[in-house]
């Protein structure tokens, strides 16, 4: 008897075909009637691949025994429902630290320099009427970066390649990085020039980029979002944006996504990216196996190569 497993989201054909050569499975995310679907598969299943599970879906499925998420993020999935039920949940980190770190050093140069802005102005025809405008550099510029964690401490090298001067905020001071560390994100936004934002989304993360952290930033300062648009306060940012209290933003993440909100189009202090800081060959290769590897590894009864809960 093959395990039974059930996928929520489309994922990557290399992924899909290795989940097919292994276990039975059931894609919700297709399924025309999930109910039907559920009542029929529920209590067989014993694995899910992939994101956004909620309590609910668990208690269709009551032989589940663990979740793999693809991604690293896994604000999505109710850990404290999988918890209380015994189901393992797992997450694919560390693969694309450098995938996630570049993209963040590409956002903030494009910023920097309008690159995509840039762009238009040459296609439009509009550089012979005259040259694009000056603007700032990198260098010399403090970055703040909430959540010192994997990702956060690849930008930080890079920025530091940047000639940037690195500070952080996290709930907690890390000894062994030799950054200044602030214990509030207010403070640290008044002292920093950009922030970039590489934190967990979820409860204890909301709306922490608040209206006043933004104003903190100032007319000259920035924000990159490179971890959940729930972490900013989308509506204020906006409203800063527009009124030129903040400098710019390079974002990567919404509030809601893919339908984002239209009124960021007509800004011409911001880049906009669709998130997609993983999205390479090798990193979501990566992230495929790592799926894949949790998965085996629960079956087999070993040891889970990055577990959550
Ligand atoms: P880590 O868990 O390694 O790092 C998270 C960091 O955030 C830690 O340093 C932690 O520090 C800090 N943190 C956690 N909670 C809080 C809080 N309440 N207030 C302040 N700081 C906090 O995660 P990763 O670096 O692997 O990933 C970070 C996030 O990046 C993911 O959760 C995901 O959402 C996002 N991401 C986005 C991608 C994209 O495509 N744009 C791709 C990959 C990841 P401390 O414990 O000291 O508070």
């Amino acid at each position: 008897m093959t395990i039974e497993i059930l996928q929520t989201h489309k994922l990557l054909p290399r992924c899909e075909a290795d989940l097919n050569s292994r276990y039975t499975v059931h894609r919700l995310h297709e399924a025309e009637d999930r109910d039907a679907l559920l009542a029929e598969v529920g209590s067989r299943i014993r694995g899910i691949a992939g994101s956004k599970v909620d309590a609910a879906l668990m208690d269709r499925l009551p032989n589940l025994e663990i979740i793999a998420n693809f991604g690293v993020g896994y604000d999505s999935i109710d850990t404290a429902a999988a918890r209380a039920r015994n189901i393992r949940v797992t997450n694919t980190p560390n693969v694309l630290n450098d995938a996630v770190a570049e993209l963040t050093i590409g956002l903030m140069i494009a910023l920097a320099r309008r690159i995509p802005q840039a762009d238009r102005f040459v296609r439009e025809g509009r550089w012979p009427a005259g040259n694009f405008s000056l603007l700032s550099e990198l260098n010399g510029k403090t970055v703040g970066i909430l959540g010192l964690g994997r990702i956060g401490k690849e930008i930080a090298v890079r920025a530091q390649a940047m000639k940037m001067r690195v500070v952080y905020h996290g709930r907690r001071r890390q000894a062994d990085e030799p950054y200044i560390y602030y214990d509030k994100l207010l403070d640290m936004a008044r002292d920093s020039d950009w922030l970039v934002i590489i934190a967990p989304g979820g409860k204890g993360t909301d709306g922490i980029v608040s209206r006043e952290v933004l104003e903190a930033l100032g007319p000259e300062g920035a924000v990159v979002n490179v971890a959940r648009g729930t972490l900013i306060d989308e509506a204020a940012m906006l409203e800063l944006l527009q009124s030129g209290a903040l400098g710019g933003a390079a974002l990567d993440v919404f509030e809601k996504e893919p339908e984002m909100s239209e009124a960021f189009y007509a800004l011409d202090n911001v880049v906009l990216s669709p998130h997609q800081g993983s999205a390479t060959h090798q990193t979501r290769n990566k992230m495929s196996d790592l799926v894949i590897a949790n998965l085996e590894a629960h079956f087999a009864g070993d040891p889970l190569p990055s577990a959550v809960v």
